[in-house]
């Protein structure tokens, strides 16, 4: 399927790596990714690595970790802005050539004197275009020069932004940015708009942080239709930022802000994620619950809201938790293995699942809940699980456990039934058996349910457990 301009969609993720992927950054990688598969076209990444110092192997590493984590395919290996310099130095001096940009020969200190004026005239602090009209002839021999976009100085540029709408900027606003610094390489302005280009890209998604780009962008784009054709203007949509609960943009003071603090240490499920990423700035109706699936099927641009979204933290955990009671038991028990670290038998944290998984909210509520599995005997008591273990308490579960040893078949229906019929012969309600029991079995005062806590745990070790803490009658 193509566009409505016919063409085939092409979209791209264009992270600078800065350490990890940023909750923002995977949104704006979700909704390009997204755009592309809906319309049945090409999703790329590019990795704007020309910051060499922060761009490191580790830094792009994790950004690539974290978009194959969400489940976000591309569908061309990424390509690395850093190996394109030649190629953006060409299309400065094919604009240079072709008179839409100039040499610079402005020295540092003439324009840090410029910018001392503007400032003490109150005046926007903006290249003044000194050398724009001056004839080569003028040039300093052999001095180190800039090469200079010519942005026109009349008229105004349009964008109809799928997501902001119209927006209108007079072309006086817009400066002769530098394309070519002086020692020959691109500036970053040039470098988005030569690949954008090179890749095909028909859309471009993003933050509208870069709203004021496009319009510097842009007359990079229009020259090099005039001169060579074939470099029609992109769709942009620039969507906004994610925002604190506060109101504020979204930043480490929030707390969690990289892809991976969420699949670590908050125990989040991609799909989770996914969804709840999606939601952020997305809406189809209220639905809140929306499979990969139905995403392609439904996302589009004109669901994308034009106000900035709160980040919610709470409805990513209530999501979490339906993904969890949807997935795998296998799959959740092998993530909450290699959380609890050696001693965790994925087995038996398969078969705990069914009753793990409808109170937990992340990985790490299944992990807390199925520690009791693997507890080494003598059993650790939290203090409030001490308190119930009281001498009466402690007799309760001496007759119990000689009750549950002639027990043949430990079943769920079976151990319910003994320990019933127990509490009754007693006469208690079945919670005064139940609660010392919990804390004999699991050291604490929550579990699942206590015969799953049985069946789960076994005879042996269920009997073992219960003995530690029994003690018949008479003898306290
Ligand atoms: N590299 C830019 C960023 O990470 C994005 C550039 C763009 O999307 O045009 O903010």
């Amino acid at each position: 399927m193509a566009s409505e301009t016919g063409k085939q969609v092409v979209t791209r993720f264009a992270p600078s790596p800065t350490g990890f992927l940023h909750i923002g950054g995977a949104r704006t990688a979700l909704f390009n990714w997204l755009y592309a598969r809906h319309h049945g076209g090409r999703a790329l990444l590019r990795i704007e690595d020309t910051d060499r110092k922060r761009s490191t192997q580790d830094a792009i590493d994790k950004i690539i970790e974290g978009l194959d984590w969400l489940g976000l395919d591309y569908d061309e290996p990424p390509l690395f802005q850093s190996d394109r310099a030649q190629r953006h130095a060409e299309v400065a001096r094919q604009l240079l050539e072709a008179g839409h940009a100039y040499k610079c020969y402005a020295t540092p200190e003439e324009l840090e004197e410029m910018r001392a004026q503007q400032r003490a005239n109150k005046q926007p602090m903006r290249y003044d275009r000194r050398w724009r009209d001056r004839d080569e002839s003028e040039a300093p021999a052999g001095a180190p020069f800039v090469i200079r976009l010519k942005v026109p100085t009349e008229g105004e540029t349009v964008i109809e932004d799928e997501v902001q709408g119209k927006v209108t900027v007079q072309n006086a606003e817009i400066d002769d940015y530098v394309l070519l610094r002086a020692d020959g390489t691109p500036t970053y302005m040039l470098a988005v708009v030569v690949d954008d280009h090179d890749m095909g890209v028909t859309h471009i998604i993003r933050g509208d942080d870069h709203l004021n780009n496009a319009f510097r962008q842009l007359p990079i784009i229009r020259a090099m239709d005039q001169i060579e054709g074939g470099w029609p203007d992109p769709v942009y949509a620039h969507v906004p930022l994610i925002h604190g609960a506060d109101g504020a943009k979204l930043s480490k003071r929030h707390g969690a802000v990289g892809v991976e603090a969420y699949r670590d240490d908050e125990g989040v499920l991609p799909e989770a994620l996914f969804n709840y990423l999606l939601r952020l700035g997305w809406g189809h109706g209220d639905r809140e619950e929306i499979t990969r699936e139905e995403a392609i099927e439904l996302f589009d641009l004109d669901g994308v809201g034009k106000s900035p979204s709160r980040f919610d933290i709470k409805k990513l955990q209530n999501l979490n938790g339906h993904y969890i009671r949807e997935a795998d038991d296998a799959r959740l028990a092998s993530l909450v293995a290699a959380k609890m670290g050696d001693g965790a038998e994925e087995k038996l944290l398969t078969e705990a699942m069914p009753v793990l998984k409808p109170r937990a909210k992340s990985v790490n509520e299944l992990a807390e809940g199925a520690a009791f599995l693997f507890k080494e005997r003598p059993l650790e008591m939290t203090e409030k699980a001490a308190g119930l273990l009281d001498a009466d308490a402690r007799t309760r579960l001496e007759g119990l456990s000689r009750r549950l040893a002639k027990e043949n078949h430990w079943t769920l229906e079976a151990l319910e039934a003994t320990t019933k019929s127990y509490a009754e012969e007693l006469e208690l309600g079945l919670g005064k058996l139940a609660q010392p029991m919990r804390a004999a079995l699991t050291g604490t005062t929550t579990s699942p349910g206590i015969f799953d806590v049985l069946v789960l745990l076994g005879k042996e070790e269920s009997l073992a457990r219960i003995d530690a803490q029994a003690s018949p009658a008479g003898k306290e």
